[in-house]
């Protein structure tokens, strides 16, 4: 047994370990890479960022005795110990062989930076050994504080690194993660421990605890989403919540959200049309722009360094973070939500990577994802017939003045639908705004509104239409119907 300190701290809630001995080497006035050394949890000169995730129960053991703490407690402080919901640290997991390792290096947990509050920070001032750093924040979809009602800080406000971290080397990768950065370095555990490469070594020093300006207010959707996120990531192994519908283990519920966050991506825009705006869709926007440049162009306009080269890793930043969380939440509540799921998936480019991850993905999602990226993901050697949800080709492009094309169409053009068996209110809405496509290749979105429906109505997985165009053969017929109608309004146009 490792002789205990002289004097130790508890752990203040939701606390993890490198926050944890952060203060506890300021509380010693001693290195933080002392107090790991003499808790076991040294490499060499290294403190591994994996402890962040889990530890084994030999070091929780002697990190106990070192702190004057009970093994639970020090367990406690770890991601694994606070958030047992949450897929990626569910090692346990059959097909998902993951050690903590690996976690550690996989964006969907964020070992080499955090997230902070500059409030809670504050708040937190007092503690003995300075301020409290929330294990909470190191996970890729806290983006937000409820307490504040603010969305995250992420970065330093001086030296711009991402703030908790060791910063980035000049191609954009991270500089070797620690579970501190900087652990030799003695310094308040409010300020940033960024220390500059090369000559001269000088450490950033700036207080993190202060505001630098007003805080970004996070919308309604982005504050929901959040919630169910977090219910999720807490959920015991008892538990189940709600992903489309269904109930199921929050395990498969976080494979759903990485499925939903990479089929929005994949398939920007996509989602910009058919789902209502959670506030900040331009930074979504500006996001996928950024992934989709050429490296390196692409990590320097990311500025997020090696987190977000890939489309399988979530933003950095809480804005685009928080936007595209709610976007995946308002699909994953929603009952129908496999319908929109249908049309992002089956709008993919089919050579994608993304479409091989996907289907590895599958049988760990709930059974209705598994259905639906069974169904929308196929080689293009297998796929037959249109889509279900198919997106409206301009194959009548020019035929017909599209101001010809009344809201609600005429009762003789309709006959063809009425052979239909499907919704019949639906099918009314839906059909003038896919004529419109068909004759000039405007989205469906710009169709819409072409015709002055209002946008809020646009919502898909609210519509039974998009539920019958699932059932087999419907999306055919409901195509070759369309199409008699066209010829139907072609014949009887005036002629130019
Ligand atoms: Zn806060
Ligand atoms: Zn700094």
């Amino acid at each position: 047994m490792t002789a205990p300190l002289p004097r130790s701290l508890d752990p203040a809630p939701g606390e993890v370990l490198p926050g944890y001995l952060l203060r506890l080497a300021h509380r010693l006035a001693v290195a933080p890479r002392d107090v790991g050394h003499l808790c076991g949890l040294t490499t060499g000169s290294n403190l591994p960022a994996r402890h962040l995730v889990c530890l084994n129960d030999a070091q929780a053991q002697q990190v106990a005795d070192v702190c004057r703490l009970h093994p639970a407690e020090v367990h406690a402080l770890t991601l694994a110990g606070q958030a047992p919901g949450y897929t990626a640290l569910r090692i346990d997991d059959p097909g998902r062989h993951q050690s903590p390792t690996s976690m550690a290096n996989d964006g969907w947990v964020l070992t080499a930076f955090s997230r902070y509050c500059p409030d809670c920070l504050t708040e937190t001032n007092h503690v003995p050994g300075g301020p409290v750093w929330q294990g909470s924040w190191r996970l890729p979809h806290t983006y937000l504080c409820e307490r504040h009602n603010r969305l995250l800080a992420w970065q330093c406000p001086a030296c711009q690194t991402p703030a908790f971290s060791n910063g980035y080397r000049s191609d954009g990768r991270w500089r070797p993660t620690q579970l501190i950065p900087a652990p030799g370095l003695r310094l308040d555990p409010a300020r940033c421990r960024h220390r500059t490469g090369g000559g001269r070594v000088v450490t950033c020093g700036q207080p993190l605890d202060q505001r630098t300006g007003p805080a970004p207010r996070p919308t309604p959707a982005m504050t929901h989403a959040h919630r169910r996120l977090a219910e999720a990531a807490t959920a015991g192994t008892d538990q189940e919540v709600t992903s489309l519908g269904q109930q199921v283990s929050a395990q498969r519920f976080f494979n759903d959200v990485r499925t939903t966050v990479s089929a929005i991506r994949g398939s920007w825009p996509v989602a910009r049309e058919v789902l209502a705006d959670p506030g900040s869709m331009d930074a979504v926007a500006a996001h996928i722009d950024a992934l989709r440049r050429p490296h390196p162009e692409r990590t320097a306009a990311l500025g997020d360094g090696r987190v977000a080269r890939t489309f399988g890793h979530p933003p950095a930043d809480p804005v685009p973070a928080a936007a595209l969380m709610a976007l995946t939440v308002a699909i994953l509540d929603d009952p129908s939500g496999y319908h929109t799921l249908a049309r992002l998936l089956s709008a993919l480019p089919a050579t994608s990577t993304v479409h091989i991850r996907l289907r590895q993905h599958a049988p760990h999602c709930s059974s209705t994802m598994t259905a639906v990226i069974g169904r929308s993901i196929r080689s293009p050697q297998t796929a037959a017939g249109p889509l279900p949800l198919f997106p409206q080709p301009a194959t009548h492009r020019g035929r017909l003045d599209p101001r010809t094309i009344p809201i609600v169409l005429p009762e003789h053009w309709v006959a063809p639908l009425d052979e239909l068996d499907a919704p019949r209110r639906q099918l009314l809405r839906d059909a003038p705004i896919r004529l419109v496509q068909m004759v000039t290749g405007y989205s469906r979105r710009s169709a819409a509104s072409y015709l002055g429906f209002p946008l809020g109505s646009l919502h898909p997985a609210a519509d039974p239409l998009r539920a019958w165009q699932m059932q087999p053969g419907n999306a055919e017929a409901y195509q070759s119907a369309l199409h008699r109608v066209a010829e139907i309004a072609i014949a009887e146009a005036p002629r130019r």
